[in-house]
């Protein structure tokens, strides 16, 4: 059966909450970002966009192309606020709802009684009738075409794409565009002239597999209207992790906790990017004889931070006597929540927080000496 995905994603999220709770700032260009030259702008007005303003641009860059600019600090409080209201009223239509990040959805309503296209205009009238704010909607068959719809006619958007618009109304679109195609390897497309999903198409399915391996095989498909990864629902989601096989079979422990270390960040981001914190740290190692080990902590609090999520796996591996070398190693969070309520009780003791910034101190002069030992010693 064909599906409904809706994939919702809030306008110029940060910039429309400042210009929401300060009236005066209507109609301006409103730059939110951090205060240094240095940082990035995370979300611009689209008065600021016609300025050639851009999220991603340095701070300082964005201060050349838009003197004018109304130049903010990031609230993440109070985007937090708004971003529940805003998914608490997506989980009022469907319990199949997929953050993506703070201001951003997929909502599958295969199932809704209504139509999808009535669904999303509710949507949008609900939106901005409670919180103010207008959000784009796109409809679709699949989650990468709902995407593609949604930033069609933003902001305020609402465009559907059905399989008979396939694939046509891709070709134009640049072959960033495509989800599993990065940076990187647009650039390695456009280095061998295919810069269009038109391009892209011209190319055959063997091809796709020798630029891009395994993933190449999904894009050539996704191009065509196919992709079936389902949506699937932060109360399904019961845990973060990432695991690898090693290359060559090691024991080397400052190796380990380095890759452990690389784990921890990219779950921090994932945890942040759908905005869920956990409780349970585990480490999962498998030796060379194929034995499996999986140790856990579980921890008073919440947690999402890289440095605390490491701080756990870290004190997990050093109790472990490795008498075999490890074939692949893993590391999740799991026990994981939207809401953690205990940890604003936590953050606000001041004598915890004077501890943990000085666990933080040695876990980076650690880090450190791990790194330096990585450079001098160990090739793997
Ligand atoms: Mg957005």
């Amino acid at each position: 059966m064909e599906r409904s995905i809706l994939h919702l994603d809030m306008d110029a999220f940060y910039a429309s909450v400042e210009q929401l709770d300060n009236p005066h700032l209507k109609g301006k260009p409103v730059i939110v970002g951090g205060s240094g030259d240095r940082s990035v702008v995370s979300t611009c007005s689209y008065e600021a966009r016609q300025y050639g303003v851009h999220s991603a641009m340095p701070v300082f860059m964005a201060k050349k192309k838009c003197p004018q600019g109304i130049f903010l600090p990031a609230r993440h409080k109070r985007y937090e606020e708004v971003s529940r209201e805003i998914f608490g009223i997506f989980n009022q239509f469907t319990p199949l709802v997929e953050p993506l990040s703070i201001d951003e959805a997929f909502l599958d309503v295969t199932n809704h009684r209504l139509p999808p296209a009535v669904i999303a205009a509710e949507l949008k009238e609900r939106v901005l009738k409670d919180t103010g704010l207008t959000v784009s909607v796109g409809i679709s068959y699949n989650k990468f075409l709902s995407k593609i719809a949604s930033s069609w006619n933003k902001p305020d958007g609402l465009f559907t794409i059905t399989p008979d618009m396939m694939p046509r109304i891709l070709f134009p679109l640049k072959v960033d565009r495509v989800y599993g195609i990065g940076n990187k390897a647009a650039k390695k497309l456009n280095s061998l002239g295919i810069y269009h999903i038109r391009d892209l198409f011209a190319l055959d399915r063997r091809r796709m597999e020798e630029l891009f391996g395994k993933q190449g095989g999904e894009i050539y498909h996704r191009i065509r209207g196919i992709d079936n990864r389902p949506v699937i629902s932060s109360r399904d989601v019961k845990s973060v992790g990432r695991e690898t096989t090693l290359d060559r079979d090691t024991r080397d422990k400052s190796f380990i906790r380095k890759l452990l270390f690389e784990f921890c960040k990219e779950i921090s981001m994932t945890l942040d990017q759908k905005n869920f914190y956990g409780k349970t740290v585990t480490v999962k190692l498998k030796t060379s004889s194929f034995r499996t080990m999986t140790r856990s902590k579980t921890l008073e609090g919440y947690i999402k931070d890289i440095h605390e999520i490491y701080e756990v796996a870290d004190r997990i591996i050093r109790d472990i006597e490795l008498k075999e070398d490890l074939r692949l190693i893993g590391v999740s969070v799991s026990n994981l929540t939207q809401h953690p309520v205990e940890q604003v009780s936590m953050f606000e003791d001041r004598e915890y927080k004077k501890k943990k910034e000085i666990d933080r101190l040695v876990l980076d002069i650690n880090r450190k000496l791990g790194d330096d030992i990585l450079k001098f010693g160990i090739e793997l």
